[in-house]
This record gives C-alpha cells, structure tokens and sequence, in this order.
C-alpha cells in the first residue's frame, strides 16, 4: 500500500497567513484535515497542487456551524437554499481534471459559486477565478468567507452561468457545479485552446464529463457517474 508524505507538498501560490488564523481545533484541526487527505490519495486524488490546496484550505468555514464537525468526512452537506457543498472527492476529481493541464492555471470560470470552498481551492491554482452563481445570498457569504480568508484574485457575478461570462473569455479551465441536461454551447465557445472543462452534464443519471479544446479539435473523458444538484436557467428572484 502507498503513502502520502504530506511535508513533500507545497502550496502553490496560497495561503496567506489568514489560512493559519482559521486552522480550527478537534474536528476542524489540521490533523483531521490531514486524515482527508490521506483519504483523497488512496482513492486516486494523487496532483500535489490540488491535494496542498485542499489540505490547507479550512472547509468547516464553508459549512453551518452545526455541521463543521462532519466538515472533513468525504460527503457533501447542506449549505441552504436547497443546494449542497459537493464532496471533497469530487472537488478533487475536478480540479485535477484541470490541472493536468498544467498549473498555475490561467483564468479559471466557475458556475455555481455555491459556499466557495470549490473557489477557495481553484483561486489557489489559478491567476484568476471568475465564479457566477444565481442565488444571491449564497454568493455573498461565499464572498464573506473568501474575503476573511485573503483570497482576492477571484471575481463575482449573479447571473446564469450557462452563459459563461464572456467579457473574460477565454478561459484556461471551466467547472460547472450544476448539471444542465447537455454542455451549453456558450462554455464550449469561452474554453481557449489547449484549455480542459469539467462538469456534470445530465439529469436524473449524471456523468463528469471533461473536454479538452485541442487545435484537432474537442476531446472528451467520461470521468463516472455523479450526482450534483440541476443547472436551472435565469436568476433566483
Ligand atoms: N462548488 C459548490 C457547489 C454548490 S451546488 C460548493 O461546493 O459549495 C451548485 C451551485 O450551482 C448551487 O449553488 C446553485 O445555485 C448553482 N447553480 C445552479 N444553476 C446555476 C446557473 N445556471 N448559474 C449559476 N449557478 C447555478
């Protein structure tokens, strides 16, 4: 059996000292956090930059109170307004995804903001992140906790993400948190060349399906089946 020997990963270009304010205690120690990610390791997360992020990054922020103590075990939890915080499996599945493509990233679209802790470890891996989420008060607190935690090369919209964000076009890497029933055309047209998608795409069975634009042409991997909550159109009122 492998080993992770956790001194031999360096962040990348993070944390800033407000990582080390927030390291928590008990549940939300690092010592738990390192338990995750010697978790993440066995079951294939294996890109250093990705598992450092995750490693240093204190996801119990990112959750309710009341659940701050499950914030380390490898499952998605409740965050409001019907939406979840996906798992640190599938965080990780994704963000390799992109960083396979070499790091640091470029600039870097996220759909479906959500509570941030996907934007926390891609601004960690990239130039810039671009998040749009369609819930209002969602993207806020998001905001709050990415703020506190020094963050700031990332940039907030409310609006529907299956549009992309096309004043930033193009991007180096694309992750959509929602499922739409197919890849809106809009994200294809915004990946520049050489640039890799990753995104559930279906709706009562799912796939995580990456793309990567190549001058051939669109490549396309079918990572497994998931489960993430429907991309739906417009703005919540
Ligand atoms: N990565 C986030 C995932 C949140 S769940 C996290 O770990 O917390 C997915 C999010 O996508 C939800 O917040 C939902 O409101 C948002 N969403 C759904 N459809 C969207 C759309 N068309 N545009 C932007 N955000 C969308």
């Amino acid at each position: 059996m492998g080993a992770i020997d956790l001194d031999t990963i360096a962040p990348l270009h993070w944390p800033t000292p407000a990582f080390e304010q927030a390291q928590g205690v008990g549940m939300t120690s690092q010592r738990t956090r390192d338990r995750l990610i010697a978790q993440l390791w066995q079951e294939g997360i294996r890109h250093p930059a990705v598992l450092s992020a995750m490693r240093v990054t204190p996801r119990h922020l990112f959750v309710d109170e009341a659940l701050a103590s499950r914030a380390y075990e490898n499952t998605p939890l409740p965050i409001g307004y019907d939406q979840t915080i996906s798992q640190p499996y599938i965080v990780g599945l994704m963000t390799q995804f992109l960083a396979e493509s070499g790091t640091p990233l470029g600039r870097v679209l996220e759909v479906g903001t959500g509570s941030g802790y996907q934007t926390a470890i891609l601004a960690q891996l990239a130039d810039a992140v671009y998040t749009v989420e369609r819930i209002a008060p969602l993207q806020q607190r998001a905001k709050a906790i990415l703020d506190k935690l020094g963050l700031n090369n990332i940039h907030y919209r409310i609006s529907d993400g299956s549009l992309g964000w096309p004043e930033a076009a193009p991007f180096a890497a694309i992750l959509s948190a929602a499922s739409p029933p197919t890849i809106p055309q809009s994200l294809i047209e915004q990946l520049d060349l050489g640039g890799r998608l990753v995104m559930p795409v279906g709706e009562t069975t799912q796939r995580l399906i990456g793309i990567e634009r190549l001058s051939t042409g669109l490549k396309t991997y079918d990572l497994g089946p998931v489960r993430f909550v429907p991309m739906r159109p417009g703005v919540e009122a």
